[in-house]
């Protein structure tokens, strides 16, 4: 009898753990600055792109998990301009979350892949979200301590603020995973995003800014680590194997059709 109890409280313990990992989870990318042509030649430090330009835009992605959200990455500030003068932005992830009816204050948490200023630069529109990026890109923002970085709300104490040294499990249940894929930056980290009918979604970051830098394993000269760099693509390359993941590299537009059109998420 006693056992029986045992069993039926382990049957329980498992059904309820199940039931926190089938947490609804969604995903819907927002736009967050096109770029237009890039002269894309310091995206190799092999001259493999030397007088090649391409497209460029910039993306930031919204993950519901059950009633929290997370936005990854905040784009490119609203004052951005391209080289012409015309603004990279040209709807806001504000004016984008009105949109799909998500109230700014729901979005728990503010992900940043890392810390240039075309993936933080609406963060600051998510006061009361914590924001988690990578250590090493945290500890070099504070130290910089610049009062006119899109990130100064929390580097200045004013919201709170997860370092993340290595991987970060967000919500808990595996379902939307930080990765630390260092080498663009000390603390660059993509995300993984596991659903239920796609599958599992694996966005770079800036791991590579395009397909033919992603298939070639070129590394831009500007990056903090050249061996963590490949070292991250490697990484990255099986897991996307491995989980047979969609993987989206943030900056070619090329992907963007891998998501359904926004305001559509992905389930
Ligand atoms: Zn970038």
């Amino acid at each position: 009898m006693k056992s029986l109890t045992l069993a039926l409280v382990l049957v329980l313990a498992s059904a309820g753990f199940a039931q926190a990992q089938t947490a609804e989870v969604k995903l819907t990318r927002l736009d967050c600055g096109d770029m237009g042509e890039r002269d894309v030649a310091w995206f190799s430090d092999a001259h493999s792109f030397d007088g090649v330009k391409k497209p460029f835009v910039a993306s930031c992605y919204l993950v519901q998990h059950g009633s929290d959200y997370l936005l990854w990455d905040a784009g490119f500030g609203t004052g951005a301009k391209k080289d012409d003068g015309t603004p990279i932005v040209t709807t806001t992830v504000l004016q984008q979350l009105a949109t799909v009816g998500v109230d700014p204050k729901a979005v728990r948490f503010v992900g940043v892949s890392h810390i240039h200023g075309d993936h933080t630069g609406q963060a600051g529109d998510f006061p009361a979200a914590t924001l988690l990026l990578g250590k090493g890109d945290w500890d070099k923002i504070k130290a910089a301590n610049k009062s006119d970085d899109p990130l100064v709300h929390w580097v200045s104490g004013g919201g709170a603020a997860e370092p993340v040294p290595g991987d970060k499990d967000v919500f808990g249940d595996g379902s939307v995973v930080m990765l630390n894929m260092p080498g663009h930056t000390d603390g660059h980290h993509s995300l993984l995003v596991k659903l239920k009918t796609k599958g599992y979604v694996l966005i770079t970051g800036d791991l590579a800014h395009f397909h033919e830098a992603y298939d070639g394993n070129e590394v831009p000269g500007f990056n903090t680590d050249r061996a963590d760099s490949l070292a991250s693509l490697d990484r990255f390359k099986k897991m996307a194997k491995n989980l047979n993941a969609t993987v989206i590299i943030q900056h070619d537009p090329r992907d963007i059709a891998k998501l359904p059109a926004f305001p559509k998420a992905a389930e």
